[in-house]
């Protein structure tokens, strides 16, 4: 099967979302960009982060950037909470200067950080819901 990617405005719209919940401002929402891949032959992975590193930038004349790739046989059958915290967990692969490099798991990026940040982000729409 050949991989296909689509524009996943359900996943931006909950990046989004992420990015102002969690007070991400080194992130830069409109250079965060969302797709929805199938046919991948992946067993495991739900989504992954791409950048668009400093040599692309130089070679295209663009700013860092990043797709957030959702495979879709794996990520639109979990629960949304389950989608939420896999989002949440590739934002945190974005590093603090958005340079469009990343920043590794290794003493950053675990289950607890990504559980924590998940109970903000409930917390914050409850909070918008009730102004
Ligand atoms: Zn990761």
């Amino acid at each position: 099967m050949v991989l296909k990617y689509v524009e996943a405005p359900d996943v931006k719209e909950l990046v989004d979302e992420i990015i102002e919940s969690l007070d991400l401002f080194h992130i830069v929402p409109q250079f965060v960009y969302c797709n929805r891949s199938s046919g991948s032959k992946s067993e495991r992975i739900i989504a992954r982060i791409h950048g668009l590193r400093r040599i692309w930038q130089e070679a295209l004349r663009q700013p860092p950037a990043y797709v957030i790739e959702v495979i879709s046989e794996h990520y639109d059958r979990l629960s949304d909470e389950e989608k939420e915290k896999t989002v949440i967990h590739e934002l945190l692969h974005i590093p603090n200067g958005f340079s469009g490099g990343f920043r590794p798991h290794k003493g950053y990026i675990d289950r607890k950080r990504v559980e924590k940040l998940h109970r903000v982000l409930l917390k914050r729409r409850v909070m918008n819901s009730e102004t």
